[in-house]
């Protein structure tokens, strides 16, 4: 008999409880004893949502205050020492200025998990990091479901995850010093774990989905031979991709069973079955945690029915990964009509498919019970059929257009120097041009017009009103500040992707799919469910407004076709690819209706286009090509004299920059102050051969920087890069800061780049 289970459920609430809850506790609103009541009725009511649906197990340790990789730090009391807390006294008071920082100390950094929007707390390593226990809220926590009488699996980030992920801070020659106390950590809390009377451990090790060197592969035999002695029986997962090249080393390690993804690794299920071990679990992750789409019933049932046969009861049916990237209930979406509610599922509606799922291979059901069952069935039939004839997923507009792609259409009229040396013709700039990103301060007065206009509690001309009176206030205060292109501000937009998926065919919008970001941060991606158009111009109209306000070139601004995928959930009926195209394509007419509006410079926003890379650097080919391709087919319909522009920010660039160059925008503006311009330096290596204007000021600070912090920046950009490719403005878009600093800042920024265009002027007159 087959057991159901997930690897982990949301912890935010499906209103975003714990968020409130954390945030009234940071405010001190409320105190710690709200705040735990709050997390232990989420847990309550999570882990009765598990036992209710009919999993065999509840998932017990993915409850978190903040992070999952902090509390696991807190347990093991592997806690950053610079901090000074005690950890085995540590409050959630100390966990968060772990989490968010203070007067005294900077927060701990914050990266992305894997290839997910989850962002997670790094962990610092360092010769003193102690791992001899911390906190005892995870047994607090077991205690609990023990106490509603739920069978407890509890989940823990494994060790070497965990140590692979943490930083080397100080002390330490390789992270593989500490491999012994991390061991000795894990062997203890191991053993607190089987006194404590919990029958399974699932040990989450995704690093397997990366490409590992062997040393890291090699210690996986060695660490797991030393944890399972007095321990609890453990399931080792694997998730974000398949391991399939782990197949021999995980079919010999002694845990009692391990995890596979098969939504992103379907293929690697052969390597892995031909000779899996009798006394070994095969838990098979076959709902999709990373997705909210109904699932093919029928289609896995066929996949598992031979596994059954094989395994018996050691095969558990499962989510790919944790549904903590989901949102929480398709039940409170009564926006959404009910076609397209039909073919969702959000993690509470993939409880109930996975147990289906096992109910049908046990097929053991009484027959109120079974009916039930088919009921998922019949569904999930009805959904698949509905989306494959659906008109307003299959548009044969949009096909057409697909249909006439050639690749001419993702190539400019000429190369950049003939382009360039007509736009400088054109737009006449000096040298150091000086710009914003886009956005520029959202007061709370733009937030209200904008969301009394969607109440409905303002009419449409009151609306255009307003926006404007704030894009002539925008381009006056820049206008004032000596900007050499300005921007039209952005007041109109709540949020950079939502702002056009709101305008495009395809694309829906749920009320309460919220999905945890990072600590009380949650975001609504957009679903894209169908095939993507443009009904009419999305953006023109405001930055047409904009341009008779000023004779300096008004930028407009779009959100690039990479981006608006990377930030949505998208519809898994064709390839990534197919849908990113289609969006290009949108957004091209987008960009051509601006040029013929009169816009001559057009930046397209791709903050996410690292993001969007495979976690194998095998794969990055494959998804750098089409994003490509997709970039340069929503640019390339302009005439040579049209300025094109794009943004990146928040990453590394350097190991794609042949890639961001074969993007072929003019101008390319980065992020870049608050790693010194050592960004930069891959730019000038590789000869980067277009306009590049490097972040001169951190916008995520309200510090005001100064005149010779962003000449000093810009001096040393100037050693990289050619004077006449070089552009100054600051890291990313002003929406999040206030007026005073802002304006502040950008007039520093302005002063900075005359005194470096002065000296450069002296410099010619001295040779
Ligand atoms: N144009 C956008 C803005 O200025 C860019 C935001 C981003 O890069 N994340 O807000
Ligand atoms: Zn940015």
């Amino acid at each position: 008999m087959a057991l159901a289970h997930v690897l982990g459920f949301p912890r935010i609430g499906a209103q975003r409880e714990l968020k409130f809850a954390q945030e009234s506790f940071w405010k001190g609103a409320s105190d710690e004893a709200a705040l735990r009541e709050t997390g232990a009725t989420l847990r309550a009511r999570h882990w009765k949502a598990q036992a209710d649906a009919g999993l065999d197990f509840v998932t017990v340790g993915d409850f978190a205050w903040y992070d999952q990789l902090l509390g696991t730090l807190a347990l093991l009391g592997a806690i950053p020492q610079r901090f000074g807390f005690d950890a085995k006294q540590l409050t959630l008071a100390d966990y968060f200025t772990l989490a968010r920082g203070s007067k005294q100390h900077f927060a701990m950094e914050m990266t992305k998990w894997f290839d997910t929007n989850y962002h997670y707390l790094v962990p610092e390593w360092s010769i003193e990091t102690q791992f001899d226990g911390g906190v005892d809220w995870l047994f607090d926590e077991i205690a609990e479901a023990q106490a509603l009488g739920h069978q407890a699996k509890v989940v823990l980030v494994g060790p070497l995850t965990l140590l692979y992920l943490g930083k080397v801070k100080s002390g330490l020659t390789h992270k593989f010093d500490l491999l012994p106390k991390v061991v000795a950590g894990y062997q203890k809390l191991l053993a607190r774990l089987q006194a404590a009377g919990v029958h399974a451990v699932q040990i989450d090790e995704p690093i397997l989905a990366l490409e590992l060197d062997s040393d890291w592969v090699q210690a996986f035999t060695l660490v797991y031979a030393e944890l399972t002695a007095s321990a609890p029986p453990l399931l080792l997962t694997t998730y974000f991709g398949e391991v399939q090249t782990h197949a021999a080393l995980l079919r010999d390690l002694p845990v009692m069973g391990v995890h596979l993804d098969l939504v992103r690794g379907d293929a690697q299920l052969d390597a892995f079955i031909a000779d899996w071990p009798q006394d070994k679990v095969l838990s098979v992750g076959v709902v999709d945690g990373r997705n909210l789409w109904r699932s093919d019933l029928d289609t896995i049932l066929t996949k598992l029915k031979p596994l059954q046969a094989r395994l018996g009861d050691r095969l558990w049916v499962g989510s790919s990964c944790s549904l903590l990237h989901v949102p929480v209930d398709l039940k409170n979406e009564d926006k959404l009509d009910q076609e397209l509610k039909s073919w969702l599922s959000f993690a509470t509606q993939k409880l109930s498919e996975i147990v289906a799922l096992k109910a049908a291979l046990n097929s053991d059901a009484t027959a109120v019970f079974a009916q039930e069952i088919e009921a998922h069935f019949v569904a999930s039939r009805a959904a698949l059929a509905s989306r494959r004839s659906s008109t307003r997923i299959h548009n044969p507009l949009v096909q057409k257009r697909l249909a006439a792609v050639t690749e001419a259409h993702a190539e400019r009229t000429s190369g950049f120097t003939t382009r360039i040396s007509k736009q400088q013709k054109k737009l006449n700039l000096p040298l150091f041009p000086t710009t914003t990103i886009g956005s520029f301060p959202q007061t709370a007065e733009i937030r209200q017009s904008r969301a009394a206009y969607k109440r409905g509690e303002i009419g449409h001309l009151d609306y255009l009103d307003q926006m404007r009176s704030e894009i002539r206030l925008v381009v006056q205060k820049q206008e004032e500040l000596g900007l050499d292109v300005l921007v039209h501000g952005e007041p109109e937009r709540n949020d950079m992707v939502e702002y056009f998926g709101e305008q495009l065919w395809g694309y829906a919008f749920t009320a309460n799919g919220w999905v945890q970001s990072y600590g009380s941060r949650c975001v609504k991606p957009p679903v894209i469910y169908g095939d993507v158009y443009r009904p009419e111009a999305m953006t023109v109209g405001w930055s047409q407004f904009a341009q008779t306000l000023t004779d300096k070139p008004m930028k407009g601004m779009l959100t690039g076709p990479v981006t608006m995928l990377q930030w949505s959930f998208v519809r898994d009926d064709q390839p990534r690819e197919a849908t990113a195209l289609q969006i290009a394509l949108a957004l091209r007419d987008e960009v051509c209706d601006l040029e013929k509006a009169g816009i001559g410079m057009i930046q397209i926003d791709e903050p996410a286009f690292r993001e969007g890379l495979p976690l194998k650097a095998r794969d990055w080919k494959h998804y750098l090509d089409w994003a490509v391709r997709a970039f340069k087919i929503s640019a390339a319909g302009v005439t040579d004299e049209t300025q094109i522009h794009t943004h990146m920010c928040y990453s590394e660039f350097n190991d794609i920059l042949p890639w961001i160059a074969a993007m072929d925008a003019d101008v390319i503006t980065i992020e870049t102050s608050r790693s010194d311009m050592e960004l930069l330096d891959g730019f000038g290596e590789f000869a980067y051969p277009n306009d590049i204007g490097p972040g001169v000021y951190d916008i995520h600070s309200p510090r005001v920087a100064q005149v010779d912090e962003m000449e000093r920046l810009l001096r040393k950009a100037r050693g990289v890069i050619p004077d006449q490719r070089l552009w100054v403005n600051p890291d990313c878009g002003l929406k999040t800061r206030a007026w005073p600093e802002t304006y502040a800042a950008l007039e520093n920024m302005v002063l900075a780049a005359k005194r470096l265009r002065a000296e450069v002027e002296a410099e010619r007159k001295a040779a």
